[in-house]
């Protein structure tokens, strides 16, 4: 489903000269702008450079596609993901807007053609990937054409701490001095205040204004749970709260993405693994399947999805621990575009701990990187066992801010208590030390509880004074201890592999008894039913709202038919809030589906008659019952 570019003639011509208020109105069918996009919105239009901070669904694309129609010329957008401009520019074009898109996946003929067009001033928005951009041809092709400005999309992919560096990227400096005359907005979803400086410095924008909007996803409930059996513990999370919803799945290895991919399957879920070892066709089939269908889950490793702008994944869940919060607030800020309730979901134990310790370690890279990738890490870990409101500490960690505590998350919902860990954690800083040192946790839990099997006899340990010292704990109940232990670096795993524990620094002071130390209860699984409670403060999930059933499956359907007529996904006609929006309001002329949140003038002509139709259909069938 390329552009035909012998469309592009066809279409409508560019909306130049209108407001960015009208076309917000008349293309988008919005009815205004969200706080800072109006005046992000305003900055290009007039010409300037701009820096843009928003989260994931903040709404960063209108900030330079309405730009894009208020100004004359092609926009130019780099994007680094070559999957999705298909779909970008597919929704565009349902918009009525000459969108196109240039990189590696099409042939000559196709390339030909959009650069024809282009050239021509055929095109409000020309999409291309950072790679293709930076190409003497294309510079050559942009130097001929008429542009309205560039939009750098991802832009914290030129940063080199990062974690989707692409080198491409810093080419991209030399934008301002080929094209001077040309404004630049650059957009992101993560980065802190080094970040944000890195990409001006890069990119050449140190004279931008910047925007940075409020980083709080209020409808994302945020929820880390100590693993216990994790296979388990994520069935029960689907079943109990997300059934026949669409959502991803985070593994580390490719291993165990295929393993949870055929467990999630074997129990009548749509669920698709996605990772490099897949061969790029069945990638992009599952990708595609993702999209188009409905309740699919997708299985993944991290690469998944960067970008992904489907808006009603209803939940992420993480098996594993990212290795920083910059990567977990970018995946599951993949949730809830829609602005819907939705779940980020975690399981995380000790293990995880000490296997991303280890990889940390063992990494390329040098002694500089290695210490910020650690404070990276050591700020996932304080995510997870804080005993205050998650939301905060995300949003402190972003330089944001949030007043009180939010009441959508686990913490907030079901708030862990502590206990004063001082003495259990003398007793098993100093059981590591009598072992030498040498031993895992599992093992030195052995010692504690006085267990007689083979290995500690063996070794004689049976005659330290730390054996059997610990049977007021259960196992579990250790596990926990040194848990927290590692994750706030008075223990360490030895680099070398093997997992055995080895005391820092820090825990002089423990040791001593000289310092007291709070842990944290792991609280005991409760009953989702609780925990969804806190979605009260977003309102509930459109599915939950709807009550006339039988009209929102008419709607889906008719969707659904002009979805696959057309080889789009569904959420490109129309999303799900514009459904309900239709199903509430009724209306019965043209002029009232205009005003329908989400219908815009090129979607109004093209399906506004059948949509009309179904909504009788669906009154005339209440009225006959
Ligand atoms: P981002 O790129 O920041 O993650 P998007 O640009 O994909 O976010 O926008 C997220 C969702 O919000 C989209 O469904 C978009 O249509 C919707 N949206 C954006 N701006 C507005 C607005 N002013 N009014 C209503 N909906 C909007
Ligand atoms: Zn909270």
């Amino acid at each position: 489903m390329y552009p035909d570019p012998d469309q592009l003639t066809c279409e409508p011509p560019s909306v130049a000269s209108q407001s960015p208020e009208q076309i917000l109105h008349e293309v988008f069918g919005y009815e205004r702008f969200r706080p800072l996009q109006g005046e992000v919105v305003q900055e290009v239009v007039e010409g300037r450079d701009a820096l843009v901070l928003m989260p994931t669904g903040g709404g960063k694309s209108l900030c330079y596609q309405v730009p894009a129609l208020a100004r004359p010329g092609t926009a130019v957008v780099i994007s680094p993901l070559i999957a999705l401009m298909q779909d970008q520019v597919a929704a565009l074009r349902e918009l009525g807007v000459r969108a196109a898109f240039l990189n590696s996946t099409m042939d000559f003929e196709q390339a030909r053609a959009t650069e024809y067009a282009l050239t021509t001033g055929e095109l409000d928005l020309l999409y291309c990937a950072p790679e293709r951009l930076i190409q003497p041809r294309t510079l050559e092709l942009l130097h001929h054409a008429s542009l309205s400005l560039f939009a750098i999309d991802e832009a914290h992919c030129v940063s080199q701490w990062g974690h989707d560096f692409r080198s491409d990227y810093l080419q991209l400096s030399m934008l301002a001095s080929e094209f001077p005359g040309v404004p630049r907005i650059a957009l992101t979803a993560t980065a802190d205040e080094r970040t944000r400086k890195e990409i001006a410095e890069r990119l050449s924008l140190t004279e931008a204004r910047h925007f940075i909007s409020g980083f709080d996803r209020p409808n994302i409930q945020y929820r880390i749970n100590p693993k216990t059996n994790a296979n388990k513990q994520l069935l029960d999370f689907i079943k109990a709260e997300h059934e026949g919803d669409c959502g991803i799945v985070y593994c580390l290895s490719r291993n165990k993405v295929d393993a949870t991919a055929r467990l999630l399957a074997s129990k009548g879920y749509t669920a698709l693994p996605y990772h490099a070892g897949l061969s790029g066709e069945e990638r992009a089939r599952n990708q595609e399947r993702f999209l188009r269908e409905d309740g699919v889950i997708v299985v993944a490793t991290i690469a998944f999805g960067m970008g992904i702008d489907k808006p009603d994944v209803r939940f992420v869940a993480h098996m594993d621990l990212p290795k920083s919060l910059e990567a977990y607030y970018q995946e599951t800020g993949r949730a809830g575009r829609d602005g819907k309730p939705s779940t980020a979901w975690m399981v995380y134990g000790l293990q995880d701990v000490i296997k991303l310790r280890q990889m940390l370690e063992a990494s390329q890279g040098n002694d500089q990187f290695k210490r910020v990738e650690r404070q990276k890490l050591d700020a996932m870990l304080g995510l997870c066992e804080v005993t205050e409101c998650r939301r905060q500490v995300l949003l402190r960690y972003f330089g944001d801010h949030l007043e009180a505590p939010c009441g959508n998350c686990d913490t907030c919902l079901n708030p862990p208590e502590t206990w004063d860990g001082t003495v259990a954690v003398q007793k098993a800083l100093s059981c590591v030390y009598r072992t030498g040192q040498r031993f895992g946790v599992t093992y030195i839990i052995d010692v504690l509880r006085g267990s007689g099997n083979e290995r500690i006899l063996q070794s004689g340990h049976q005659t330290l004074s730390t054996y059997g010292i610990g049977t007021d704990l259960t196992a579990a109940e250790w596990k926990s201890v040194f848990r927290q232990l590692v994750a706030n670096g008075y223990l360490r795993a030895d680099p070398e592999g093997f997992g055995s524990l080895q005391l820092t620094e820090r825990c002089r002071p423990l040791l001593k008894g000289e310092q007291a130390i709070e842990l944290r209860k792991d609280p005991v699984a409760k009953k989702s039913a609780s925990v969804k409670a806190g979605n009260k403060r977003t309102g509930q999930n459109v599915r939950d709202q709807i009550t006339d059933h039988e009209g929102w499956e008419a709607l889906r359907a008719r969707r659904k038919e002009l979805a696959d007529r057309q080889g789009v996904p569904p959420y490109v006609i129309f999303h799900d809030t514009t459904l309900f929006d239709m199903l509430e309001r009724k209306p019965k002329t043209l002029e009232e589906l205009g005003e329908v949140n989400g219908v815009g003038a090129a979607k109004l002509e093209k399906y506004g008659d059948l949509f009309l139709q179904t909504l009788q259909e669906i009154q005339r069938t209440e009225s006959g019952s």
